[in-house]
């Protein structure tokens, strides 16, 4: 006590709600207050450090306090901290939508602004329903999305979510989505491959738009990666699949890569990997390296030609928010494509996505851990009991990795009995075995008894 973590500790509670946070936890489980971060490391106030293993909520791509993604803020700072888009513009969020343009699969042409995820995944809704609407075809309005889904907090994400933690208090006040079977693998009958897996949950959606279709503006899906509701992952296979079919049936195409853009699944967009290019592109978190708040939806010339017109037909999208294209979040987007572009990230990352592998694998043996799975900078395992079921909740066996973690310079923050790594990819090889020596050990621990 005395300290000055301590110090700020008492004063954060005396004010702060966090948030995703039982604040009675603290009772007993301490805040982590951060002085500085540098690269994979954040620094407390009391000097301990901890190797960020999940990019401070997977938005962190590059480490903290990256010195040219600092230089480019300071210089735009210099110029222009914001202004309104609405009417003006400004050079970061041209430049940055030409090259996000240039970066996306060709039919995607347009890009529009929020300044969170959860917004931007409103923003691609409201315009696939609206889309529909000037068409002459109001009817369509519902929204298909997978069982196990995320795409955020707001009301609107929450009814196309299917997280129970997340959802379930606030139904009463959702919109009511489709939810049809996750392609997810780790459901998977033993012996049964990725692919074969995920193309045969397919038939699901298929019912689905079968029955729906007419009724439907747009199916929502994260794309190869569930993150939220614990790491679970799927096939290219069900993506080429989905686009086909919503070409077929008429229905919009939401990819929802918020968690899963930029380099996380192994390749810049997860969409790649299927070589399909969505309706609505969501972009957030890893847009600007985890240094300010920005989110984009790309769509095609198609969607917005439907609300092009006299300002008196009322076709327009009148969807705003304050903060929209703001221009150090664009310069810190900007900084983020220029490392992209100067060295090759996505080749280093095959690099260090082989030796996570290779780190955790010895894990596999261990009586308590049901499956390892990995996409790209994703790897996650499954911490269950030795019969195979799940821990129950109440137990809350993942914090006590974290506990464990954060004795050993780690922060870890698994998703109930799931956990993972999703580190910036400026991580080495050696920080790489730490995190999986950690985590080893934090399983051993919060598995016994
Ligand atoms: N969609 C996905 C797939 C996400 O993982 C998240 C955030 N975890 C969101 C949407 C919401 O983004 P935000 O937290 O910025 O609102």
């Amino acid at each position: 006590m005395g300290t000055a973590n301590s110090a700020l500790i008492e004063r954060d509670l005396r004010v702060l709600w966090h948030p995703c946070t039982q604040m009675k936890d603290h009772e007993w489980l301490p805040l982590v207050p951060i002085r500085r971060g540098e690269g994979v490391w954040l620094y407390d106030l009391d000097g301990n450090r901890y190797l960020d293993a999940i990019s401070s909520w997977w938005v962190n791509l590059f480490g903290h306090a990256h010195p040219y993604i600092n230089q480019r803020i300071r210089d735009q700072l210099e110029q222009l901290e914001h202004v309104i888009l609405a009417g003006f513009s400004h050079e970061p969020v041209v430049e940055l939508s030409e090259r996000l343009v240039e970066l996306t699969p060709e039919p995607l042409t347009r890009c529009f602004y929020t300044d969170n995820g959860s917004s931007a995944v409103e923003v691609a809704l409201k315009m696939s329903y609206h889309y529909w609407r000037n068409h002459g075809q109001p009817q369509k309005q519902r929204f298909i999305t997978l069982s196990g889904s995320y795409h955020g907090e707001t009301l609107g994400t929450l009814g196309v979510g299917d997280v129970a933690l997340y959802k379930e208090t606030y139904k009463p006040l959702l919109m009511e989505a489709l939810t049809v079977p996750s392609p997810d693998c780790h459901a998977r009958e033993p012996g049964v491959s990725w692919e074969a897996h995920s193309r045969e949950m397919f038939r699901h959606m298929e019912a689905a738009l079968e029955a729906h279709a007419h009724e439907t503006a747009a199916v929502i899906v994260e794309p190869l990666g569930q993150c939220a509701t614990g790491m679970r992952m799927y096939h290219p296979v069900y993506l080429q699949l989905l686009r086909e079919a919503c070409d077929r049936h008429g229905v919009h195409l939401i990819a929802d890569e918020i968690a899963v853009g930029f380099g996380r699944t192994g390749t810049l967009f997860a969409c790649e990997q299927a070589d399909i290019c969505a309706d609505f592109l969501c972009l957030s978190k890893g847009l600007t390296a985890g240094y300010l708040p920005l989110a984009v939806v790309l769509t095609t010339d198609n969607v917005f030609d439907a609300f092009y017109d006299d300002y008196a037909s009322l076709r327009a999208f009148m969807h705003s928010h304050s903060y929209t294209g703001n221009p150090l979040a664009c310069t810190a987007a900007l900084a983020t494509l220029d490392l992209f572009r100067d060295s090759d990230v996505i080749g280093r990352n095959r690099i260090l996505a082989a030796h996570m592998a290779e780190a955790v694998a010895p894990l596999a043996e261990h009586p308590n851990i049901g499956e390892i799975r990995q996409t790209g900078m994703i790897l996650a395992m499954e911490m269950q009991q030795t019969d195979g079921r799940p821990f129950p909740f109440e137990e809350r066996r993942g914090i006590r990795v974290y506990q464990h973690a954060l004795t050993r310079e780690a922060l870890l923050r698994p998703l109930g009995n799931v956990v993972y790594f999703m580190p910036p990819y400026v991580i080495t090889e050696k920080q790489i075995d730490h995190l999986a020596t950690v985590a080893a050990e934090g399983i051993e621990r919060a598995t016994r008894r």
